[in-house]
């Protein structure tokens, strides 16, 4: 299973650790660390989820207006009524 790059370095070649019982992909030069799965296949699937929803949140930051905490959730709801 293929790993993605680190989503906070780019690292291209973030390896699979294996702590007391559960393994966890690491970032060797940053130190980012996935979530911990008895199973290799799912930590390596945690960490891709986490490296996509970090790229996503880098493009969104970049390309999406925000103006503060909340305010499209309290924009949408004062639509509503
Ligand atoms: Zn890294």
């Amino acid at each position: 299973m293929k790993i993605e790059c680190c989503p906070y370095c780019n690292n291209t070649d973030p390896k699979v650790v294996l702590w007391v019982k559960d393994r966890q992909v690491m970032c060797l030069l940053c130190g980012a660390l996935g979530s911990a799965c008895s199973d290799k296949d799912d930590a390596i699937t945690a960490w891709n989820r986490v490296s996509k929803a970090v790229k996503f949140y880098e493009y969104f930051k970049e390309h999406v207006d925000y103006d503060g905490e909340d305010s499209t959730i309290s924009k949408f709801n004062s639509d509503e009524g």
